[in-house]
């Protein structure tokens, strides 16, 4: 189903040059429909409900997550704002026409909803696909990209964002595990304090 959405190549940085592989395996355990939350859980392990933990009375899927819980509406707003305005730069640098920068801004506003700017009107941000724009409002293809990346990498900020709160919200002790172990006795003397 890629083919629906935008086709421009995704930048490297995030996948390439970051240290830290967090954005791009959220990205890769949705995808693969790995990412453990409630309904997932409760398809595959049966250990818990499969209903919103922030009380949505929703089925807690990615979607529900990512798009639609409001627990989250402030930061998918907080970055919604971010996207239109660096868009809106990007137009305003190229000095597009009217009807083109309305367009493209029209998309910015509904990234991170369910709009008919999406196939089947369901955002998919947080797949790291961008939607596709209508070809006879096209722009020039160095244009375009910048576009699409800087959506690309605003989608996969926010999903990473939201995960990263959702974790930190389920089990408070994630990434705060003890880093220090007891050596084994017959190697105690390479320790100096020990
Ligand atoms: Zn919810």
């Amino acid at each position: 189903m890629l083919h629906l959405y935008d086709s421009h190549a995704p930048p490297d940085h995030p996948y390439v040059r970051m240290p830290y592989a967090y954005l791009t395996l959220v990205q890769l355990y949705t995808r693969s429909r790995q990412l453990d939350t409630a309904s997932v859980c409760f398809t595959r392990l049966r250990n818990t409900s499969p209903w919103c933990r922030f009380g949505c009375e929703r089925l807690e899927t990615p979607h529900h997550l990512f798009v639609e819980c409001l627990c989250f509406a402030e930061t998918r707003n907080r970055s919604s704002q971010d996207v239109i305005d660096a868009t809106s730069m990007l137009l305003r640098e190229a000095k597009t026409a009217m009807t083109t920068t309305e367009l493209y801004l029209h998309t910015a506003r509904r990234l991170f909803v369910d709009d008919t700017v999406w196939p089947l009107h369901a955002s998919r941000y947080y797949l790291g696909t961008v939607p596709a724009i209508n070809a006879s409002y096209q722009i020039s293809h160095v244009l375009a990209t910048k576009v699409a990346q800087t959506w690309h990498i605003a989608s996969i900020r926010l999903a990473g964002q939201i995960w990263g709160t959702y974790r930190h919200v389920v089990n408070p002790s994630v990434g705060k595990a003890q880093r220090t172990f007891d050596l084994p006795t017959h190697l105690k003397h390479l320790h100096p304090r020990e």
